[in-house]
């Protein structure tokens, strides 16, 4: 048997009550002194509250303490350079081309452990974090691969001519960046793919891979580097399979905000063509 317990919840609650009371006068005679901050009004216990109570009006009381906890600090754009091609941060984009035009990275490695069809290399710590981001997909029964990463200038220069060649500049400039311009050359970008069929179309964004890439990528310190709905703003069609590693503070704080172009975040000038 359950033994009858109104009583008792009540009995205590008379009992603490009484103390509290008692707790309140000693603390008023021993600090009278002091400059004591209000006490906070002892609440009630459950088992006096039949009915949800109205909050209290907060004009009758004085300086109602905050309930929300101190914001962060607030983030430091100016961090890293977005100038610098060796920064994590660089912003390179039709009007920003990098400084010198045939930027090299002192610190490309192959990434291990995935299939990377051009054999191309990555700077050591965006290496580092697209291994972490594709060992977490394969995690998640993601088989996904790297099609492509650093391109030195050269190489650019060989790709952009034969784009040219095949469907004209105009066009050319909707899709490659032209040599010096590309974020490839920074050795921080990874083209992503899972073999479904999607390969460096805008179809990549609606896959199994492409859809969990989207969700995870800041988790790593990347981002989407030319999304949905901002070709004006980034120069470039999207590209759901680009990925710029940016390292985790600057991704998540893009995320957090929502603002998703690195042009947007730093406030510079949208960049829909090259200058000449
Ligand atoms: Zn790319």
């Amino acid at each position: 048997m359950i033994p009858a317990r109104t009583s008792v919840p009540r009995a205590a609650s008379r009992a603490g009550k009484a103390l509290a009371a008692a707790t309140l006068v000693g603390l008023a005679l021993g600090l009278s002194g002091c400059a004591p901050e209000p006490e906070p009004e002892p609440k009630p216990t459950p088992a006096e509250t039949t009915t949800p109570t109205a909050p209290a009006p907060t004009t009758a009381k004085p300086t109602p303490k905050p309930t929300t906890p101190p914001a962060p600090p607030a983030f430091d754009k100016q961090a890293r350079s977005i100038d610098d091609p060796a920064s994590i941060w660089v912003v390179t984009d039709k009007l920003r081309p990098l400084a010198p035009k045939e930027y090299e990275p002192a610190d490309l490695r192959m990434p291990q452990g995935f299939v990377n069809t051009n054999g191309q290399p990555l700077r050591d710590e965006a290496a580092t974090a697209v291994e972490g981001f594709l060992g977490a997909a394969a995690q998640n029964g993601l088989n996904v691969q790297i099609i492509s990463a650093y391109r030195p200038y050269g190489m650019q220069v060989e790709l952009y001519n034969s784009y040219i060649a095949r469907d004209g500049q105009a066009a050319a400039d909707t899709y490659s960046a032209r040599p010096g311009f590309s974020e490839h050359q920074t050795g921080l970008v990874v083209d992503l793919d899972d073999g479904s069929g999607c390969a460096l179309s805008e179809c990549f964004g609606g896959t199994a891979a492409g859809k969990w890439l989207a969700e995870h990528a800041a988790e790593h310190g990347f981002i989407i580097r030319y999304p949905q709905g901002k070709q004006e703003v980034t120069g470039f069609i999207p590209e759901p399979w680009h990925f710029r590693y940016v390292g985790k503070e600057l991704a998540a704080e893009m995320k957090r905000t929502g603002v998703v172009t690195l042009e947007e975040f730093f406030g510079l000038p949208a960049a829909p063509g090259y200058a000449d």
